[in-house]
């Protein structure tokens, strides 16, 4: 599409941004009538990597906004999670987390390589009616009128367009520039790095889960995307070199695996991408609302971004129609219930990274606790799957889950007094009833 066509068009919604956010926030606002743009720069810096676990309830999401049929054409199945501790966390054991145990959500999620899942749903996005985009263009100025009110400025390859909107989306990813533009302060911390390749599916250790190994080195997933291919990725803690990171990962590979990857390794660069977490001050303001990633993004061990991507879409789209298209009242409901979705993904993934890699005796019966739980109770497995995958986020239950794994630590007591580690114990406990008192109090603050 042309600027001058752009220029002399009217739109109510400008949606800076055609990633999975910004493409399911076009298909879900399609259907109330308005007129969208979606503003998309298209992949001129190279490669790098993101989201391609998806949740059932972004599975469901994306069908039920038409991006998606059912069951999808591309792709893998993943049934849930496999779960696997580091060799020397003896007694850990791997662990299933299947989706088919959790009440309200369907059986299985999907995992696709996100290139190929961005450009369809573009693709798909911009067919729907009321929807065009404008590719090869970027929002570069956002000025404030006299009302308050956002006008953008879009700058395509070789013209711009001002374009007023009564709705501005940022969909920009999480070092959003329309963020900045409006003067949204956020806060933002760099946990890691995580480094990727593709590799042959054949010697995956559990086909059809996502799985997610733990070691002192950091994270590492493996899944199918489909066609024979898996993705592996690596995460790379703040300070450590890459190549020894990886090499320390592999170590804790099954050897058959850890050869196909190594050949892969030899041949070719990994794909790249440094892990945030990005809380920013508010999410609306004045007529500009922030979706996806430039809404707040966090660490991706619990692959939820491309699922809390579609649930912005689906939020906004409620808002909008529930309160007749009144954008003010509209962005006010919406900004309350992200909140909520984004406290619960955070907190999650923060405890268990911590829990997962750090290396103090309270982190390590934190681990353990979890681990023992999951084992144990076919209801708590059920439950930490509803609230890794977003089919929950309220506060109370993941202060009820947290409890529930504290109350494990008794039954390791035994093992910890036989190691000679009561003092350990104690104190992780501390910790843990510390940490689950600020769950409480974080759950009623919401609450009220
Ligand atoms: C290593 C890694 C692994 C991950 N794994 C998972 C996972 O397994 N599952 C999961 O659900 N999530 C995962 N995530 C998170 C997931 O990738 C993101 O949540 C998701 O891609 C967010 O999409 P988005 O559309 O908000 O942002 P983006 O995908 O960043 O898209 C932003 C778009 O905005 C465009 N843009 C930028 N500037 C402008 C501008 N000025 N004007 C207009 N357009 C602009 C960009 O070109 C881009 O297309 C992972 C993230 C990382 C880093």
């Amino acid at each position: 599409m042309k600027s001058m066509a752009v220029g002399q068009q009217k739109f109510d919604v400008l949606i800076a941004g055609g990633g999975v956010a910004g493409a399911a926030a076009a298909a879900a606002l399609s259907p109330l009538g308005l007129r969208i743009l979606i503003v998309e720069p298209g992949p001129s810096h190279g490669r790098r990597l993101a989201g391609e676990l998806i949740h059932p309830p972004g599975v469901d999401g994306l069908c039920q906004l038409g991006l998606l049929s059912n069951p999808p054409m591309a792709g893998s199945v993943v049934n849930g999670f496999a779960i696997f501790p580091a060799a020397q966390d003896d007694g850990l054991g791997s662990v299933i987390l299947p989706y088919g145990e959790t009440a309200g959500s369907r059986r299985c999620g999907l995992a696709i390589e996100h290139r190929s899942l961005q450009r369809h749903l573009l693709e798909t996005a911009r067919r729907f009616p009321g929807v065009s985009a404008w590719i090869g263009a970027r929002v570069i100025r956002m000025e404030a009128g006299p009302d308050g009110r956002f006008t953008a400025l879009v700058r395509g390859e070789n013209d711009e367009a001002r374009i007023r909107a009564g709705l501005i989306l940022g969909a920009d990813g999480p070092m959003s520039q329309v963020r900045k533009m409006v003067g949204i302060s956020h806060e933002a911390r760099r946990y890691s790095a995580m480094m990727g390749v593709e590799v042959e599916d054949t010697h995956l250790p559990r086909a059809g889960y996502g799985n997610i190994f733990l070691n002192p080195a950091g994270v590492a997933y493996a899944y199918a995307i489909g066609k024979g291919r898996a993705r592996v990725m690596f995460e790379v803690l703040k300070g450590a070199d890459p190549k020894e990171s990886v090499a320390r990962h592999l170590d804790f590979f099954p050897a058959a695996f850890r050869r196909d990857i190594e050949t892969v390794l030899c041949r070719s660069k990994p794909l790249a991408a440094a892990n945030y977490c990005i809380i920013p001050g508010v999410t609306v303001k004045r007529n500009v609302a922030l979706v996806g990633d430039a809404r707040g993004c966090c660490h991706p061990l619990t692959a939820s971004g491309i699922t809390a991507s579609v649930k912005d879409a689906m939020v906004l789209r409620d808002a909008l129609r529930e309160t007749n298209l009144d954008v003010a009242t509209a962005l006010h409901r919406y900004a309350r219930a992200c909140a909520r979705l984004q406290f619960a993904r955070r907190t999650l993934a923060e405890e268990l990274h911590e829990a997962f890699l750090a290396q103090t005796p309270e982190a390590l019966l934190l681990k353990q606790c979890i681990f023992s739980y999951w084992r144990r109770s076919a209801n708590g497995r059920a439950r930490s799957m509803a609230l890794l995958s977003t089919v929950d986020s309220g506060t109370f239950p993941m202060a009820t889950q947290y409890a529930m794994v504290a109350l494990q630590a008794f039954r390791l007591l035994p093992l910890w007094l036989q190691k000679k580690a009561a003092a350990d114990w104690r104190r992780g406990m501390r910790r843990l009833t510390y940490k689950g008192l600020a769950f409480q109090y974080a759950a009623i603050n919401q609450w009220l």
